[in-house]
């Protein structure tokens, strides 16, 4: 009888703040086998929310036992330089100090696994699977709710000595610019996030006739993406709102092609819904900052991954654990 050998599996698991998602996939397939998602509920506390992460990954895996070769992780926050403990999540008040790394693999003793922050590893999922592949430098820049990003060398991920390497959120782009959820001022984050996008436009909403405020109802309504329909129909106002986060965005962009000169930038997180409006001006401002001085622009381009991204990352993740310790 023809029996086939029996597959690997690989376990990614992706801890954000609104909901938690957990899928298996097999060895070289583009597909996940199974795959799960539950809401965070950050309000419940943490104990409920380690509960869920952990009850279903331990469901996934005692489902695909003996198979799982490998287990990533993507945390939405801060992870220790060692990328062992979720430090804090922004969006998660309680979260602190949590072993995430040890208390999975309590689940499942001798299996690999690697954990890091949810843009590092949705940069790894770019490099592997996505725009990024191929490329031996790839720089991932992820715009959604705040603003973050990936340097990638090889497929992995820079992590800096204390684990804070590629925050270009926090790049100062207008120093006399709007505060910063960080305390900081005039951060990429606080001009050119979905977040950011939506409070430019309520402040301005007010000021002149828009359709930005018909579409909403009310001011505190507008979301970045009341901002994009605006402009799409043509709206002067969202078409100026979305110039200049545009600009910002080409500010942050040169300045980490500068710093990092790499083969390709990938561009992701919900805002790039909105590329067509947004990439083709901080595109301009990029060529404009690197041309002066000779340097050629390289591919800028939206990512090709809408959804899972990070949970994409986190299996490219868990096939890297299992090669490390393969190798080992
Ligand atoms: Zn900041």
């Amino acid at each position: 009888m023809d029996r086939k050998p029996r597959e690997d599996h690989f376990l990614g698991i992706d801890v954000g703040n609104t909901k938690l998602a957990f899928a298996i996939t097999g060895d070289n397939e583009l597909t996940f086998h199974e795959k799960r998602v539950v809401r965070t509920e950050p309000e419940l506390g943490v104990e409920q929310a380690l509960d869920k992460i952990l009850t279903n990954s331990q469901e996934l895996l005692e489902t695909h036992r003996d198979q799982v070769k490998g287990i990533g992780v993507a945390f939405g926050g801060f992870v220790n330089a060692t990328r062992s403990i979720a430090l804090a999540s922004p969006n998660f008040p309680g979260w602190r100090n949590v072993p995430l790394v040890n208390l999975i693999q309590d689940l499942a003793p001798g299996i690999p696994i690697k954990m890091d922050n949810d843009a590092n590893v949705a940069g790894v999922g770019e490099a592997t699977y996505g725009k990024a592949q191929g490329y031996e430098q790839a720089v991932y820049l992820t715009v959604s709710t705040g603003v973050g990003g990936a340097v990638l060398f090889n497929g992995q991920p820079l992590a800096g000595s204390q684990g804070l390497a590629a925050e270009f959120g926090h790049m100062i782009v207008k120093p006399d610019g709007p505060r910063c959820t960080c305390g900081s001022q005039g951060c990429l984050e606080a001009l050119a996030s979905g977040t950011s996008i939506a409070r430019i436009a309520r402040e301005r909403a007010l000021s002149r006739a828009n359709l930005m405020l018909e579409l909403a109802g009310r001011p505190e309504k507008i979301t970045a993406r009341t901002v994009s329909e605006a402009a799409r129909r043509g709206d002067g106002l969202a078409k100026a709102i979305l110039e200049e986060v545009a600009f910002y965005l080409g500010i942050g962009l040169a300045n980490v092609i500068s710093a990092f000169d790499p083969d390709i930038v990938v561009m992701g997180g919900g805002v790039m819904n909105s590329a067509d409006l947004l990439l083709p001006g901080a595109i301009q401002v990029v060529k404009k900052h690197l041309s002066a001085r000779g340097a050629i622009v390289p591919p800028i381009e939206a990512s090709s991954i809408h959804d899972d991204v990070a949970l994409w990352g986190a299996i490219a993740l868990a096939h890297i654990a299992a090669r490390v310790v393969s190798r080992s």
